[in-house]
């Protein structure tokens, strides 16, 4: 499943489930009514296309550095680096897993 945005307020979806189903949902409940459209239309019009957005959903192609992940073990994370304001030298790396999307944050350089 990909990330995914509330159409109304932009947060982040979280999975969520109903006595009607299992989908995402934003955090301050406003309704997705786009979401469901947008995959009927996919898996009817175009089958092949709908295919492909799931595999590059599956995978994150980013996620390429060795890091186990603290929440779900995956060994596999995309590496964000950020400036730490408080060090002229040393960055911080942000490590985003490659399975659950967890973030780490490291703090320091890289071997
Ligand atoms: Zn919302
Ligand atoms: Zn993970």
């Amino acid at each position: 499943m990909s990330s995914m945005f509330c159409t109304t307020c932009g947060s982040l979806l979280i999975p969520k489930t109903t006595p009607y189903g299992k989908w995402m949902s934003c955090p301050n409940n406003h309704h997705q009514p786009e979401l469901n459209q947008t995959s009927i239309a996919l898996t009817s019009k175009n089958n092949q296309q709908a295919q492909r957005i799931e595999v590059t959903d599956d995978k994150n192609h980013l996620a390429v550095h060795s890091h186990l992940c603290t929440k779900c073990g995956y060994n596999k994370a995309e590496l964000i680096e950020i400036s730490c304001s408080y060090s002229d030298e040393d960055n911080c790396y942000r490590m985003k897993c490659g399975h659950c999307k967890h973030i780490d944050i490291l703090e320091g350089k890289l071997r």
